[in-house]
């Protein structure tokens, strides 16, 4: 029997807002333990919560940004459960009432084609504090400073049916929250969180299969790799006639496999009520437009355009606009050198790869748009070949003088002169008779092999289409 995984994603994503989400207390990054902390947030009885509405315009753009249906009236709950990094003894979150729902992304499948992710609801909540564990003596640390940071979390319905789309979602969601600059989505860093649910199906049957939640998924690659490890493990429990166990498993990243947490019954009964200490949250058409009005373009939406507009492939399309930078790195190069897909393979192939490489994002480039956009413009007006471009882009980036210094000082303008590449031809035609001979007896294939001897004598400067042309002449 054929067995189709069905995944459901939720994910948390923490705000970018100056304060905190029910208190003035800063929300900077990286401070002494414990010192942006309040009565409000450290949960001091008779303390009063309110609300912050940066939280509320960044979740509305985020729940715009994903075609949600924004309630006119939602509410807080409180979350009840005992933990030492929840000094409150609950968390305030939205539950039965959440200020959005209804929504849908789009992936990009890779055949370029897409799909249609469906969102449950999107709410608002606030974040723990953070525990830290003595490796050396049997003592814990509680810093309270993440206590109270506001956090969105968005559910999925349960529409992904592959590792491989799991990360293609978190992916969009991700550039989503980025182009709107509500969060910084970094995995590794925890401001974007995922908790991932799956099961498994039969192939003909619509019936969902018990399904497990895997957790301690810190980066994409994990997320994909635990999800395909639980498929496999469901698949072998199901095959030999087993049931699934609904439980909590955790990803374990020195053993590659999940490990079991909890099961249902030791799931927690939260209690939830209506936070007393809230009032019920209430948005208007007038700030819904006020919101929709100020969103940017978005992934999605720039993808379409740079396939309408620069006639790119919906793959290229997809890759650039992964990150608002580098769209925008995209458009300036574009801008300046009329010939996108040369722009694009030019970024997607030597730019991202040396990123990559050296592990840096786009706004860490060392090349300027600028700066490559010159390049691209050598390429373009055949001032250079493409093979002498990859060496002027080495250089470059080795001492970051720009093209056309590199161009100058090295002596690398191609040569177009026609008759000066005919002196190059004739000789190499001159040198190897046999290949001569054999390449009239009828092995065509032999002209690559003149192309890369006049190159070679020419140090790559020809103009490789007048080589080409000269030799078939000149061959017969
Ligand atoms: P909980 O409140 O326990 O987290 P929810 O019903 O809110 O449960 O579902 C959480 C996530 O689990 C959602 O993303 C949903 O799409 C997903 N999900 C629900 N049922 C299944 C299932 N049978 N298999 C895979 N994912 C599921
Ligand atoms: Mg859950
Ligand atoms: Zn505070």
């Amino acid at each position: 029997m054929e067995f189709v995984p069905v995944i459901g994603l939720e994910v948390h994503a923490q705000l970018k807002t100056r304060t905190k989400i029910f208190c003035s207390c800063s929300t900077r990054f990286g401070a002494p333990p414990n010192t942006h902390v309040c009565p409000v947030c450290l949960g001091m009885p008779g303390v009063l919560p309110v609300l912050n509405q940066t939280v509320v315009e960044f979740a509305m753009r985020m729940a715009l940004a994903t075609n949600c249906r924004i309630a006119p009236e939602s509410r807080f709950a409180r979350k009840n459960y005992f933990y030492p990094d929840l000094p409150k003894g609950y968390q305030i979150s939205q539950y039965e009432l959440p200020i959005a729902e209804h929504g849908r992304v789009y992936i990009t499948r890779p055949d370029g084609s897409k799909k249609r992710i469906g969102l449950t609801r999107i709410h608002m909540e606030e974040d723990a504090g953070k525990l830290i564990h003595d490796p050396d003596r049997a003592v814990s640390y509680v810093d309270y400073n993440r206590t109270g940071v506001p956090l969105i979390e968005i559910v999925s319905e349960p529409d992904i049916e592959s590792p491989e789309e799991a990360g293609a979602y978190l992916r969009q969601l991700r550039a989503i929250v980025r182009y709107l600059g509500i969060s910084d989505g970094n995995m590794e860093e925890g401001s974007f969180r995922c908790d991932a649910n799956v099961s498994v199906r039969p192939e003909d049957s619509q019936t969902l299969g018990t399904r497990t939640e895997l957790k301690n998924l810190n980066s994409f690659k994990f997320v994909e790799k635990a999800l395909a490890y639980e498929i496999e493990r469901q698949i072998g429990v199901l095959a030999e006639n087993g049931e699934v166990v609904q439980e909590t498993r955790l990803w374990d990243t020195a053993k590659n496999r999940t490990v079991s947490m909890r099961g249902k019954e030791e799931a927690h009964d939260y209690r939830y009520f209506q936070d007393p200490d809230l009032v019920p949250l209430k948005i208007d058409e007038a700030w819904i437009g006020r919101i929709k009005s100020d969103l940017p373009e978005l992934p999605d939406a720039r993808k379409d355009r740079f396939m309408d507009q620069y006639g790119l492939p919906a793959y290229d399309a997809d890759v650039l606009t992964g990150a608002r930078e580098l769209a925008d790195y995209f458009e300036a190069c574009a801008q300046a050198v009329n010939n996108p897909k040369l722009v694009s393979n030019w970024i997607m192939g030597s730019l991202l790869g040396l990123l990559n490489a050296e592990g840096k994002s786009i706004e860490e480039t060392p090349i300027s748009a600028r700066q490559m956009a010159e390049l691209l413009k050598l390429i373009d007006d055949e001032v250079i070949s493409g093979k002498i471009a990859k060496t002027v882009f080495d250089e470059m980036v080795a001492s970051g003088k720009t093209p056309k210094a590199i161009v100058e000082e090295k002596g690398l303008v191609q040569v177009t002169d026609q008759s000066a590449i005919e002196v190059v031809v004739d000789k190499v035609i001159a040198d190897c008779p046999d290949e001569v001979a054999a390449y009239q007896a009828g092995k065509k294939k032999l002209l690559g092999f003149f192309v890369g001897r006049v190159m070679k004598e020419t140090q790559g400067k020809a103009n490789p289409q007048m080589v080409n042309t000269l030799l078939k002449k000149k061959l017969g």
